[in-house]
């Protein structure tokens, strides 16, 4: 589903220096796969994700999405992000809070190009997707009178009310308490083997990563220091700094 080949962003910090973001970046994603993007803070997991995404312009290299180029410093291709056919989720919830949860949810359906679906077609997409995620009753809601877990739940039905292929997830689950956070571990897995999308996830935890992912990416300072199976990084860590990294979770 995803390629990302050879990408590199870099940022002038404000003292002059040049920070290396994404630093020569190769990746893959699967039909159907789960791939976490785990390291510490700084190490460019939002940078990537913003760059797949489109919300950052890297410097160089390519992103192919669904065998399509959207991004290519070579061929001076780079998709805007509406034309990616991605959906994206935070970690803050960021729900319109003059919205209700129907009208959040449905709001991609309507604000994407060259697609017009009827009233009944967007009703009956938003409902299901609302009960998939298990917030059918909150339709008529503002998002003021939710809780985190409740608003986190609406801005993962909207972000799989269009049925994309791909979803990044930027640590969607940071902000809720520990015990919504696993239960929506639990049923992100279940809801992404069921809808079969591709996922790619950022977190800076360890035991997540573990729970959540087929394959892992640890980034060091921009790197992609070791691609694997959560067994694989475990048992066989390829550097120092992922085996500290991964062993920090015991
Ligand atoms: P966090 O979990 O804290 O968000 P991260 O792993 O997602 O961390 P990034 O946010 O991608 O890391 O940042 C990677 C590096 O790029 C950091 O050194 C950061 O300071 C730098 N950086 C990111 N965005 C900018 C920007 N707009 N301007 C300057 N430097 C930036």
């Amino acid at each position: 589903v995803v390629e990302v080949n050879n990408l590199l962003k870099r940022f002038r910090r404000e003292d002059g220096a040049l920070v290396h973001a994404i630093d020569d970046v190769t990746l893959t994603v699967d039909p159907g796969d789960f791939v976490v993007l785990l390291g510490p803070s700084g190490c460019g997991k939002t940078t990537l994700l913003r760059a797949i995404a489109g919300l950052e312009t890297p410097d160089s290299g390519q992103v192919r999405i669904s065998g399509r180029t959207v991004y290519s410093s070579a061929e001076r291709v780079e998709l805007p992000p509406e034309r990616r056919d991605i959906s994206m989720i935070f970690q803050s919830y960021a729900l319109w809070p003059h919205m209700t949860a129907f009208k959040n949810v449905a709001y991609p359906l309507q604000s994407r190009r060259g697609r017009k679906l009827g009233k009944d077609e967007i009703a009956r997409r938003v409902r299901q997707a609302l009960e998939l995620v298990g917030v059918g009753e909150l339709e008529r809601q503002y998002p003021g009178q939710m809780s985190g877990g409740q608003q986190q739940r609406i801005a993962l039905a909207r972000a799989l009310v269009n049925n994309d292929d791909l979803v990044l997830f930027d640590e969607p689950l940071s902000n809720v308490d520990a015990k919504v956070r696993e239960q929506l571990r639990f049923e992100l897995v279940s809801m992404q083997r069921e809808l079969g999308f591709s996922a790619l996830f950022v977190t800076h935890d360890q035991v997540e990563a573990m729970e959540l992912a087929h394959r892992i990416a640890v980034l060091d300072r921009g790197r992609v220091v070791q691609f694997g199976t959560p067994q694989e990084i475990y048992r066989r860590p390829a550097t120092r700094y992922v085996a500290t990294f991964i062993g920090a979770m015991n």
